[in-house]
């Protein structure tokens, strides 16, 4: 007879794809449908090496600069956003160009754009080298200070009294980015910024459910690519709330070490991973012990953003 309890399996809610990745990968379905393949997509479409691999057996090219993409060959750009300066290169060369960067992200690009208009110094809260953060500079005519912590705060050498503004790459959430305002508000007597509540409803909703399971759950899963900058702001969170956190592509890089005495488990997923691929960790576990499985109440989201004019019929 067996007395092995089962282990406690909570689902984060909300996790997974968010409203810009689904319409960043419709695009790419939707433009090999419409055009054939192959569809060149400039960088990763999502940061997810399951989801690109995916659309390349579907007949895409990703690749990381336009000069690899052939004359006249269909390209779409990804959902973090590319400079002003890609945009140009890919006019000057004529590519038909379907764009699938996030709309949250055009929105931080335009509201970067209205600051420097009325003749503020621009500050952008990211992560140097991201390609949402390396689109968003290259998008905002003038220069573009990134912070990236506190002490590049403190090393900021402008005046105090510049009339500044300040932007946020939208994987960062209310909670990530309050300390580096409050040190930039104290630091600049005239400052503007916009509302960060409603910069991304995906980042700050899977950062709020990951917050409420912890306190549920002695191990957190985070299901995600490690170039995600979303799925490793989840595996920290649950991290900074004390529980053993740890961030998995699939199932195969479950460790069964992980798991000794532990009775729930709580997985979540970056907006950029499938379902699939919590499924995929779920039957892993149940590999090496029995599991049940329940789904935590949380914030519905009924987000869609439209596809590009082009394809909307397609
Ligand atoms: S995480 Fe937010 S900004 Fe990024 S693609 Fe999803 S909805 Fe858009």
């Amino acid at each position: 007879m067996s007395d092995v309890r089962p282990l406690e399996v909570f689902l984060a809610q909300p996790r997974g794809f968010c409203a810009g990745v689904v319409r960043a990968i419709e695009i790419v379905e939707r433009a090999l449908e419409k055009y054939g393949p192959p569809v060149y997509v400039r960088h990763e479409i999502v940061h997810n090496k399951y989801v690109v691999e995916s659309l390349k057996a579907k007949g895409a090219i990703f690749v990381e600069e336009l000069s690899e993409v052939p004359p006249k060959a269909v390209t779409v750009f990804s959902a973090h956003g590319v400079a002003r300066s890609i945009e140009e290169e890919a006019a000057a060369r004529g590519l038909p160009v379907l764009n699938a960067t996030c709309p949250l992200v055009t929105k931080v690009h335009n509201q970067g754009k209205r600051y420097t208009a009325k003749g503020r110094t621009l500050i952008l809260i990211g992560h140097a080298g991201h390609p949402e953060v390396e689109g968003t500079m290259g998008q905002v005519p003038g220069p573009v200070l990134l912070v990236q912590n506190l002490d590049d705060v403190a090393a900021l050498t402008l005046p105090s009294d510049t009339p500044v503004a300040y932007i946020t790459q939208t994987t960062l959430s209310v909670d990530d980015t309050k300390d580096i305002i409050a040190a930039l508000s104290k630091r600049f007597s005239d400052i503007q910024g916009p509302d960060t509540r409603d910069i991304c409803y995906a980042t700050q909703n899977r950062q709020s459910a990951v917050r409420a399971m912890s306190k549920l759950v002695d191990l957190i899963l985070v299901v995600g690519a490690n170039n995600s900058s979303n799925s490793n702001r989840l595996r920290e969170i649950g991290t900074e709330a004390g529980i053993p956190s740890y961030l998995i592509s699939d199932g195969s890089e479950l460790n069964p070490e992980w798991l000794a005495g532990k009775k729930a488990v709580g997985i979540t997923a970056g907006a950029s991973a499938p379902e699939v691929l919590v499924d995929d960790v779920i039957e892993a576990l149940r590999r090496i012990v029995p599991v049940t499985v329940s789904v935590l109440p949380g914030r519905e989201e009924n987000i869609e953003f439209v596809l590009p004019a082009e394809l909307a019929t397609a």
